[in-house]
C-alpha cells in the first residue's frame, strides 16, 4: 500500500490526524458520550413500522427538504420556549449527526481565507471539519475552571476578527457550563457567525434558558442540537440547528440534494413522535452524573462541574495508565489529552456503580 505522501493530498491536510475515538467491543462503553439505555421497545417498533414504510418508497428520491422532520423538529424545541420565541419549520436545518450541520454551516461561511475562532479544550470535531473545510482555525484560552466569560470571549472576537466563533454550551470534554451573557457579547463583539453547540442542552439544569432564545434578532446566530445523546440516536445520525431561515437558505447552497435519506427522515420522525419515552432516561443520566460528581472527590480526584452526560475529573498520577486498568476491567473511558484527567460519560446506575468501585480498586491516583 502507498503512503499519504505517496497522494496529491492537499497541502493543508498533510500532518493532520483523523478523528480516532477507540471503538472497542467492551461491556461499558463510557468513551463516546452515548445514551447507554437502549431505545425503549414499544418505540422500537414503531421505528421499524414506519422504516418498512419508507423502504416500500425507496426507488424515489426522498424529501428533499424534509419539510415534515424540519416541522417535528421545531414542535420539538418549541415546547421549551415562549410564544414570541417560537421556531418556524423555515428556521430549522437537519443533517447526518451534528458534525454534518457543522460542516454545512463552515462550507457556507467559512472556507478558504476565512478563520473561525475555538476555545479549546473543545469538540474536537470543531478544527477537524475547519480544516477539511479550508477554514483557518484560530484559538484563544479559557478562564480558570474552562469557563468563557463575556470579557474573555470579547477580548478573544477583538484580538482574531474571526468569521465564525465556536461556543460549545456545556463544553465537550470538560462539561463546563456556558451563559447565555457570553454568547449575547460574543454575538455583539462579532461581525461573523455565532455557532453555539447544543449537543448536551437536554442535560442542563431545567431552570436554565438554552441559546434559543437569544435567536430573535439575531440573523448570525446558530444554535446546534443532536438527537445522539438524550434521544439515544446516536447510530441513527440525526442533528439539526435552529436560526433565522436566511440561514438555512445558506445551507441549501452547499448541502448535497437529498442528503436526508428516506429511512433516516422516518426514524427521526417516529422518534420525535415518541420524545417523552425517548428522553425519559435523561434524568437518570443526570442523576447518574451528579453521583459521579459527588463520588470522585470521595476517591481523592477533581470533578469539572458538569451540565452534560460526562464528567471530566482529575488528580490521576498517569491517566494513560489508568485508561489501561480500566480497560483490562472491561471499561472504556476517554483520555482527552488533558494532564491528569480522563472523562467519563454517565451511564445506567449499573456502570456507574462498576466504573466508581474499579477506580477505587485502582488506589488512590488511579493506576501509576
Ligand atoms: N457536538 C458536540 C459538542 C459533541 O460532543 C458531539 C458528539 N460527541 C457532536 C457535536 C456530534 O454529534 P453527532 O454528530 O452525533 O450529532
Amino acid at each position: 500500500m502507498a503512503s499519504l505522501s505517496d497522494l496529491p493530498l492537499r497541502d493543508d491536510l498533510r500532518g493532520l490526524s483523523p478523528y480516532g475515538a477507540p471503538q472497542e467491543p467492551v461491556r461499558y462503553a463510557l468513551n463516546v458520550n452515548e445514551n447507554t439505555h437502549p431505545i425503549p421497545e414499544a418505540v422500537a417498533r414503531d421505528i421499524v413500522e414506519s422504516l418498512a414504510h419508507a423502504v416500500l418508497g425507496a426507488n424515489r428520491y426522498p424529501d428533499r427538504e424534509f419539510t415534515e422532520l424540519r416541522e417535528a423538529l421545531a414542535g420539538y424545541l418549541n415546547t421549551g420556549l415562549d410564544a414570541e420565541q417560537r421556531l418556524g419549520a423555515d428556521q430549522i436545518w437537519a443533517a447526518n449527526g451534528s458534525n454534518e450541520i457543522i460542516q454545512h454551516v463552515l462550507q457556507a461561511f467559512g472556507g478558504p481565507g476565512r478563520s473561525a475562532l475555538g476555545f479549546p479544550p473543545t469538540y474536537s470535531m470543531h478544527p477537524i471539519i475547519a480544516s477539511g473545510t479550508g477554514t483557518t482555525w484560530v484559538t484563544a484560552q479559557r478562564d480558570a475552571g474552562y469557563a468563557i466569560s463575556p470579557e474573555t470571549v470579547v477580548a478573544a472576537i477583538e484580538r482574531t476578527d474571526p468569521d465564525l466563533v465556536f461556543l460549545c454550551a456545556p463544553n465537550n470534554p470538560t462539561g463546563t457550563p456556558l451563559h447565555l451573557d457570553t454568547i449575547a457579547a460574543a454575538y455583539e463583539a462579532s461581525r461573523g457567525m455565532v455557532f453555539v453547540d447544543e449537543a448536551y442542552a437536554e442535560f442542563v439544569p431545567d431552570d436554565i434558558p438554552s441559546a434559543l432564545t437569544l435567536l430573535p434578532g439575531r440573523e448570525r446566530l446558530i444554535v446546534s442540537r443532536t438527537m445522539s445523546k438524550a434521544f439515544a440516536f446516536a447510530g441513527v445520525r440525526v442533528g439539526y440547528l435552529a436560526a433565522d431561515a436566511a440561514v438555512t437558505d445558506a445551507l441549501r447552497l452547499v448541502r448535497l440534494p437529498y442528503h436526508l435519506s428516506a429511512l433516516t427522515q422516518a426514524a427521526a420522525l417516529a422518534a420525535l413522535r415518541h420524545a417523552p419515552e425517548m428522553l425519559a432516561m435523561v434524568d437518570e443520566i443526570r442523576e447518574q452524573r451528579d453521583r459521579m460528581l459527588a463520588e470522585l472527590p470521595v476517591l481523592g480526584y477533581r470533578a469539572h462541574e458538569s451540565w452534560a452526560n460526562f464528567v471530566l475529573f482529575d488528580g490521576l498520577t498517569n491517566p494513560k495508565a489508568t485508561f489501561e486498568a480500566l480497560f483490562a476491567r472491561d471499561i472504556l473511558i476517554r483520555d482527552v489529552g488533558l494532564p491528569g484527567a480522563l472523562r467519563v460519560t454517565a451511564g445506567t446506575e449499573e456502570e456507574t456503580t462498576y466504573f466508581l468501585s474499579a477506580l477505587a480498586d485502582l488506589g488512590p491516583g488511579g493506576a501509576a
